[in-house]
């Protein structure tokens, strides 16, 4: 292990926490080390926060940035409105009325107003400052691994993500702005209180003069309302593998229905017991055979359905649970599910043993 780098403070992640006290301490005429994991600062376009309140911007504000938040947020003249709607061809439901940036006022007990600036702006445009006041170590692509503490200070083990060396930085003091799941927080054994309230997917689209081409105006952010999706995914699942099943089965009995037919034309039988004695017993080993393959693939369906746009059932909460750190009940309910699969996997194997003596 190479010699310790030393630094005053060191800083582990450069999200907008992160950034902000490297720009601080700067300000106040301070020496850090940033280190973050990814290669750069909105390397990877996300939809996160798209507002920073009174209280930020008077921060931003003492930092000499809010000129710079102005010019990068939506335009000044664009209403604030949060519409409410079932698509944007769709019909309108309500809206909720935000002036424009323009129009908004300044609340008496503050010298700023709340701006937007969507946070794949705030962010570079923070370590954009920090790099300028050039008393912060940024160091891209160098990710928080482990620390040991003693009396004088920390010690973190860092590790430059594409090449995998890593090396010791020693500091006075290690501060923790790597995000949620935290890793600094982990390694000194702080538990992580409360629960994840909900799972968001980002997609970032750019679509030019979209207002013109919608009839519900005004909109800073357009929220769709429809009926929850968790339902109808299970439904969509059961449907699919009842029209597999039914599909198979209608096949199976059309290939063999021409010559059992003509044999038993001559016999003094019924439809109903040409049915019962034929069709579905010569049908059963296939139809199971049928269900237990679609519903390994309506399992796994739901599941993955679940946990990315439902907020109930056994997959959400696995989801949950596994952003959550909640290691015992992850493992419980992973384990419960496969318990469920292969029982039924293994129930409908030993019915379709059972009935092959009928696949004649
Ligand atoms: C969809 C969405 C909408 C949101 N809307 C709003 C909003 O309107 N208003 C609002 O105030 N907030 C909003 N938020 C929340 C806001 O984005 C977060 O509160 C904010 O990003 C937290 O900042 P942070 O610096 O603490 O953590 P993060 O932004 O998570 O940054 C942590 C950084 O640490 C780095 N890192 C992690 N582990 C390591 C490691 N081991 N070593 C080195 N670096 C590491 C990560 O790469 C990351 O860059 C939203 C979030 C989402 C997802």
């Amino acid at each position: 292990m190479p010699e310790p780098i030393d630094t005053p403070v060191l800083i582990v992640g450069g999200g907008p926490v992160g950034l902000s006290l490297a720009l601080d301490l700067a300000w106040r005429g301070n020496r850090s080390t940033l280190i973050e994991r990814e290669p750069g600062t909105g390397v990877e376009l996300l939809a996160k926060a798209n507002g920073l309140h009174e209280r930020t911007m008077e921060t931003c504000r003492r930092w000499g940035l809010v000129h710079k938040v102005m010019e990068v947020g939506f335009p000044r003249d664009h209403a604030g409105d949060s519409v409410y709607c079932t698509s944007l061809m769709g019909h309108f439901i309500g809206r909720s009325v935000i002036p424009s940036a323009n129009l908004r006022p300044t609340p008496p007990e503050s010298p700023e107003k709340r701006q937007r600036c969507p946070q794949y702006e705030f962010d570079p445009l923070l370590a954009r400052a920090v790099q300028e006041r050039a008393l912060t170590d940024l160091r891209y692509g160098v990710a928080f691994r482990d620390l040991e503490q003693d009396d004088h200070g920390v010690t973190a083990i860092a590790r430059e993500v594409a090449t995998g060396r890593e090396y010791p930085l020693r500091a006075g003091y290690l501060i923790a702005c790597d995000g949620a799941g935290s890793r600094v927080r982990r390694s000194i054994d702080v538990p992580f209180d409360g629960r994840m309230l909900d799972f968001s997917l980002s997609a970032m689209i750019r679509i030019r003069d979209l207002a013109e081409h919608h009839p519900i105006r005004d909109g800073e952010r357009y929220i769709l309302i429809g009926p929850d999706g968790a339902g109808k995914t299970s439904t969509f699942q059961i449907l699919g593998a009842i029209f597999l099943v039914m599909t198979m089965g209608w096949l199976f009995v059309s290939e063999r229905r021409q010559g059992t037919l003509k044999r038993l034309q001559a016999a003094p039988v019924t439809r109903g017991q040409i049915l019962a004695r034929v069709y579905v017993p010569s049908m059963m080993p296939v139809l199971l055979e049928t269900l237990r393959i679609s519903m390994i693939f309506n399992f796994t369906g739901v599941m993955i359905a679940e946990m990315y746009a439902s907020r109930t059932g056994i997959g959400h909460l696995i989801s949950n649970w596994g952003e959550n750190f909640q290691l015992p009940q992850l493992f419980a309910g992973v384990i419960l599910l496969a318990v469920v699969a292969i029982a039924f996997n293994e129930a409908v194997r030993f019915l379709e043993h059972r009935y092959s003596a009928w696949r004649t």
